[in-house]
């Protein structure tokens, strides 16, 4: 079972929501994939192992064999590569990694080369609860995917796994929710919280996928995602209040299902509905 935990915009409370649900869930997996800005370790303060790297292939020009056609500039439509009189430039944090170039070059002058995108860790204690697996994208990449690609090989098929995806609707957000069995988006009762929810939801439909809102700093009176939610019969699976305590506990970096117990079997109730959801479905 692979539940993700997205929003249409940073700063809902996504990794608050991820974390605390794999903290309630005995023996689940908590897989970071908001691989430019990964937190969930903040949180948990796991000491992580590094187990792969990913890598993409960037073009390699033979300047022996080229010609300065340009056909490969023409052609590629990221602008990774530059055909001077006398030169071809490769921007490779620019390459998509599509080998388009390397099959168009009438001169058979381009090869493929490896390049290092980011790390994939994990929790170096087997035993650890849940266990964490983290993506890093190096710095100065632009391409998040190939990252959260890798880190999702490494999930173990056989246990609850909980993804924290980043935030947005954008390429990353699609290869982190491929194949997940149901979505949670956590959103905010302001007009901004439901313009973003509204663009999520959309896309998770087009996916095909599952999927539940929980709300973050709900405010009793405010219902405007409820409003939202019952007209896109969708369920709004869980509040969770403007609470001090709850602030608190976050802005020191302790999950609060660790001190509020009562919260630890809110989220073990949410995860076994979603369950029975699916057994049903
Ligand atoms: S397509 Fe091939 S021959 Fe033409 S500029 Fe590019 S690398 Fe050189
Ligand atoms: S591999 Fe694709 S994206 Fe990269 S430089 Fe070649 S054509 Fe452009």
């Amino acid at each position: 079972m692979k539940i993700a935990i997205a929003s249409g915009k940073g700063g809902t409370g996504k990794t608050t929501v991820a974390v605390n649900l794999a903290l309630s869930i005995p023996n689940s997996q908590l897989v970071d994939c908001d691989v430019e800005e990964p937190n969930c370790n903040l949180f948990l303060n796991k000491e992580l192992e590094p187990i792969a790297s990913s890598k993409i292939t960037v073009p390699n020009i033979d300047e022996e064999l080229c010609t300065y056609c340009g056909k490969c500039s023409q052609m590629c439509r990221f602008n990774a590569i530059a055909t001077l009189p006398e030169k071809v430039i490769i921007f490779p944090t620019l390459c998509h990694s599509c080998g388009g170039c390397i099959l168009d070059c009438p001169e058979h002058a381009i090869s493929g080369r490896e390049k290092c995108t980011g790390i994939i860790s994990r929790s170096a204690d087997m035993e650890d609860h849940p266990r964490l697996y983290e993506g890093v994208l190096n710095i100065g990449e632009s391409m998040a995917s190939p990252v959260i690609k890798e880190l999702k090989r490494w999930i173990e098929p056989d246990a609850v796994t909980i993804i924290d995806s980043p935030p947005g609707t954008g390429c990353p957000v699609m290869t982190t929710l491929e194949d997940t069995d149901h979505c949670i988006l956590v959103t905010e009762p302001t007009p901004f919280g439901l313009h973003d929810l509204r663009l999520a939801v959309e896309m998770v439909k087009i996916m095909n996928i599952p999927v539940g809102v929980i709300i973050n700093r709900s405010e009793e009176g405010n219902l405007i995602i409820e409003e939202y939610c019952d007209k896109e019969n969708i369920d709004v699976l869980m509040r969770i209040p403007l609470n001090k305590r709850i602030a608190e506990l976050y802005s020191q970096g302790i999950p609060f299902v660790e001190e509020m117990p009562e919260w630890k079997e809110r989220f073990s109730d949410l995860f076994e509905k979603i369950v029975n959801e699916k057994v049903l479905a």
